[in-house]
């Protein structure tokens, strides 16, 4: 899912489509010289957050690591990073339930949806940008 939803700009990939390097929706055909980009990205949920339903390729929902836009020099943030062809799949209720948690523990999250970015604070009701 990440090779979806993430630019990556060494290749020129833009966020929100599948990359072109991509075989059968599984597999990196260029993995062994993958970019940089690719090589250094971890998802929240491979380094251990969330239940196994939150797989991003079943939640349809890549949460990342972000800089607050508002805040640029601040400490780095969370964000859910949608998949344009499932826009509302972060509205299942655990889901939901856990980016609420996170917003209102961390005091805001991110969300992106393509090109389409949105922070919500602590108790702000989330949207899909
Ligand atoms: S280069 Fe490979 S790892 Fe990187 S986005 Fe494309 S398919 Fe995914």
């Amino acid at each position: 899912m990440c090779c979806k939803t993430m630019s990556v700009w060494e290749i020129n990939k833009p966020n929100g489509v599948w990359c072109r390097h991509v075989e059968n929706y599984r597999r990196c055909a260029i993995y062994d010289t993958r970019p940089n980009s690719c090589r250094s990205f971890d998802c929240l949920w491979l380094r251990g957050v969330g239940t196994e339903a939150m797989r991003p390729d079943k939640s349809r929902v890549v949460m990342v690591e972000a800089q607050d836009g508002d805040n640029p020099d601040g400490p780095k943030g969370f964000a859910a990073v949608l998949d344009p062809t499932r826009p509302l799949a972060w509205q299942e209720p655990a889901m939901r339930a856990f980016l609420e948690n996170i917003r209102d523990r961390f005091g805001a999250i991110g969300m992106a949806l393509g090109s389409r970015k949105r922070v919500f604070r602590a108790g702000q009701p989330l949207q899909t940008p």
